[in-house]
């Protein structure tokens, strides 16, 4: 018998974290496995848009959070070749008295310890590290995972399997869903440098988003101001997996160079000495999540590109909308994973496809990009705002 409270969560990232904090409230045990044997200090900036922030501060987490995070003041859009702005859009004050919730932007590890450090202080969850997902059996009472720590296979018994593990998510293919993961044909570049060693009018907190031929470049700080936290997004078709190959500075610079963008771009792209890069890859909505008492959420069920910043926004909300289905129906965990599934469907795969639509966007070159900073140019604060209402000022059913 699958013991009678007991969620299986595949994956300790930001959404398996969450989603063990979020049904843990509701009254069940968590384990979650993770196949790493440490949670490291990996990747770098995230952008929490109020619609993640808000879930944030529900689960208790605002004041854990405050030291870490900056809460920008706008949003200034450039041109890679001149430097001009095209675009501002006030974020602060004005966007927590929209959303009645905070824009905010913090370090990947920041975040990733905060939620660690509330799943261990948690006495209904346990988290076992070094222990990877091998497979699985759903059956009637629930799931059956065998888990390999090492060298040697263990098996762990819940009422439900998620599976938050991600891009190349185990869980998703042992569900039956083996198609891999769509190239999408650029390499984001990634560093974090010291405030003082940025130009002065980029310290401020503010996120800079500069679109150019070929590239854009996305910039904001993170560590309560203290690191600027540098993306730079160029067509590519190196296709490695993983988040942190080293990337070479001098390519870089010549590649923005040949782009012909401008000085003021380019002094942003001289500041760190090194870079690391990972590939960018997405999946087509899928159609089917889980089956039985197993399903999947985050990337494991709707990878995105990154250029609307919401991979860890979405993983967010699919906890707490997956925590409050299970807890609706205690006693029938298929029931409540595919409400769970129906309900977020729709939102995530109009998340992916505007995701992809917006990197297009970014990237335009000649007329093309001429009308889109025409468009950009004339469109005020408050049209510019009101784009977003759809995706920030989202609430659960
Ligand atoms: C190391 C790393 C660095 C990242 N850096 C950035 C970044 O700089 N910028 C950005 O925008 N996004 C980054 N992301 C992605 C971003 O964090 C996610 O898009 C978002 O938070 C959704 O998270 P998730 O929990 O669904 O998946 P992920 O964050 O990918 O977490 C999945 C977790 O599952 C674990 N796992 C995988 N397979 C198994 C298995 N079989 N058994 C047990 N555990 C397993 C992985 O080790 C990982 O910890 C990064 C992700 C990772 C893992």
């Amino acid at each position: 018998m699958a013991s009678s409270r007991t969620i299986l969560v595949a994956g300790a990232g930001i959404g398996g974290l969450t989603t063990a904090l979020a049904l843990a409230r509701s009254g069940f045990r968590v384990v979650v496995c993770e196949q790493a044997q440490e949670l490291s200090e990996a990747g770098a900036g995230l952008q929490l848009s109020p619609n993640a922030s808000r879930l944030l501060i529900e689960l208790g987490l605002g004041d854990a959070l405050h030291p870490h995070i900056v809460a920008p003041d706008h949003l200034s859009i450039r041109r890679g070749r001149s430097g001009d702005e095209l675009a501002r859009m006030k974020l602060g004050r004005e966007i927590a008295f929209r959303y009645g919730a905070p824009y905010w932007v913090v370090h990947r590890a920041d975040l990733q310890a905060v939620l660690r450090d509330a799943v261990l202080a948690h006495p209904d969850i346990v988290l076992q590290l070094g222990a990877r997902i091998h497979d699985l059996a759903v059956h009637q009472n629930g799931v059956t995972v065998q888990v390999r720590r090492g060298d040697r296979m263990g098996e762990e018994r819940g009422l439900a399997l998620i599976g938050a593990d991600g891009l190349w998510s185990q869980t998703r293919r042992l569900l039956g869903e083996t198609a891999a993961p769509r190239f999408g044909g650029r390499t984001a570049w990634r560093a974090t440098v010291p405030a003082a060693a940025m130009p002065e009018s980029f310290r401020a907190p503010a996120v800079h988003l500069w679109l150019g031929r070929g590239a854009h470049l996305v910039h904001y700080p993170v560590r309560a101001g203290a690191l600027i936290n540098i993306v730079a997004i160029v067509g590519d078709a190196w296709q490695g997996e993983g988040w942190s190959a080293p990337g070479s500075r001098d390519e870089l610079l010549r590649r923005f160079g040949k782009l012909s963008w401008g000085g003021a771009a380019q002094s942003i792209l001289q500041a760190p000495d090194s870079w690391l890069k990972w590939a960018l890859f997405d999946r087509p909505p899928l159609r089917r999540w889980g089956q039985g008492s197993a399903t999947l959420l985050g990337d494991a069920a709707h990878p995105m590109l990154p250029f609307l910043a919401q991979g860890a926004a979405m993983a967010i909300e699919d906890a707490m909308v997956l925590a409050d289905c299970l807890a609706a129906s205690p006693d029938d965990a298929p029931v409540g994973l595919r409400r769970y599934e129906m309900l977020r469907h729709g939102r995530t795969a109009r998340v992916q496809r505007a995701a992809r639509f917006t990197g297009e966007m970014y990237q335009l070159d000649g007329p093309l990009a001429f009308a889109r900073n025409t468009l950009l140019r004339g469109m005020g604060d408050e049209s510019l705002r009101a784009r977003y209402d759809w995706l920030y000022d989202w609430r659960r059913a």
